[in-house]
């Protein structure tokens, strides 16, 4: 069976740091917590009654292993076209993965409670329904915006009993909602434990989230070997902070054959500053949130506005090990707009039946752009992070059907 496991390419040195990228630069309060919680991963890694409760709950309330499935009409475009369906697990996308592993710890370590940042909702709702499962309460920071525009998400997280924080500072989206969670945290750190929802924010989290997302890439190793022989050609995933990414990446790193491509959201256009995301490609060198990364700045070093037609994707910063990666050459960053993307979401459902997430869909629209430049005897695995359910009204009223 699959086990979680880290690479050593994107294990961090005892300062928390992936070559320049990542470490631990944080508020002197929260400094205390951060090292509780390393102690507390780094022990039940080698947990065996924890591993144990982990996998049956990743088998019997997630739904793992999750398929690989062959897309054969996608794939009529050139190259093979391959789906790890990250969608179908419990809650709909892999974000379920961290999140089990987290409120598992934060039980572990005698908390009451796990306090989050989300954007679409996404996170906040993987992580309500975890706390729900164990029995942990659950404190939910959200941006006005994002409140507004995603109803769904909302009711859910009200319905499994999670406390929801609305935060109004600045955009009133992701960023300020970790601000404000963090803030919230650092004034209940005894009690309760900061579950973040990417590979981001100071040591140990992006460690920790990949180190819980990397059962991904491992049951996707075995399957296709088994099923369809060798590895891939390329490996391929959306990036927003990189957790679907990584998780995915993290078992290939060492086939040297296999490339690794991570699809950032170019939004409106790669020209148009303030309407794309694509903080790897056009980022710098900087601090944001408690790590350095590549992160799309001003001037002065502020944080940059972000856009994507993928709530999910729409973070200045991503995660320090994306940065290592891209820093040693060992993964390559692509992009793709809103406009792809849209067409890549109808593509899937209309020629195979799957309703994919916006923010998947980008990794399906770089996926069906470089299958056409490849002949058929090339073989593309995709992660299908999530499923499209959440995204159906806010696309048809942008396409007319
Ligand atoms: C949150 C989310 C993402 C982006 O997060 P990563 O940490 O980059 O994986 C991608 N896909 C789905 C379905 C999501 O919910």
């Amino acid at each position: 069976m699959a086990q979680e496991k880290l690479n050593s390419l994107v294990t961090p040195d005892s300062n928390g740091n992936f070559g320049q990228h990542g470490g631990k630069i944080g508020h002197p309060a929260l400094a205390k917590a951060l090292e509780e919680l390393e102690k507390g991963f780094h022990s039940i890694i080698g947990d065996t009654e924890f591993i144990a409760e982990m996998k049956r709950l990743q088998a019997t309330f997630i739904g793992r292993p999750s398929p690989i499935y062959h897309a054969r009409t996608l794939s009529t475009r050139g190259a093979q076209i391959f789906l790890k369906r990250e969608d179908l697990n419990h809650t709909g996308a892999h974000k379920i993965n961290h999140c089990i592993g987290e409120v598992l710890l934060a039980k572990k370590m005698g908390k009451k409670k796990v306090i989050a940042e989300t954007g679409a909702g996404q996170h906040g709702v993987a992580l309500a329904t975890a706390a729900a499962l164990l029995g942990l309460e659950c404190e939910i920071h959200m941006g006005v915006v994002d409140i507004a525009k995603e109803h769904p998400n909302v009711s859910r997280m009200k319905i499994l009993g999670a406390k929801l924080v609305p935060v109004s500072a600045g955009a009133g989206t992701l960023k300020e909602a970790v601000d404000s969670a963090f803030e919230s945290y650092i004034g209940q750190v005894e009690d309760s434990m900061f579950a973040i929802g990417s590979v981001v924010g100071p040591a140990p989290y992006p460690e920790m989230v990949a180190y819980f997302q990397s059962i991904v890439g491992h049951e996707a190793r075995e399957q296709f070997d088994s099923m369809y022989g060798g590895q891939p050609d390329e490996v391929i995933a959306c990036v927003g902070g990189g957790s679907n990414a990584l998780g995915l990446f993290n078992a290939f790193l060492d086939d040297q054959h296999v490339e690794l491509v991570g699809v950032e959201p170019a939004g409106e256009g790669l020209d148009k500053p303030g309407r794309h995301a694509a903080t790897m490609t056009l980022g710098k060198f900087g601090n944001i949130q408690g790590f350095n990364c590549y992160y799309l700045q001003e001037e002065d070093g502020t944080p940059s506005a972000v856009h994507s037609i993928a709530s999910g994707l729409d973070y200045p910063g991503v995660g320090p090990q994306h940065c290592y990666l891209k820093d040693i050459g060992r993964a390559r960053y692509e992009t793709a707009t809103d406009e792809e993307c849209l067409d890549a979401f109808l593509a899937l459902s209309r020629e195979e039946g799957i309703i994919p997430a916006l923010e998947s869909s980008h990794a399906v629209a770089y996926a069906l752009r470089r299958a056409a430049q490849l002949d058929a005897s090339k073989r593309l695995l995709v992660n299908l992070s999530g499923r499209g359910d959440k995204d159906i009204d806010y696309v048809l009223g942008k396409i007319n059907l």
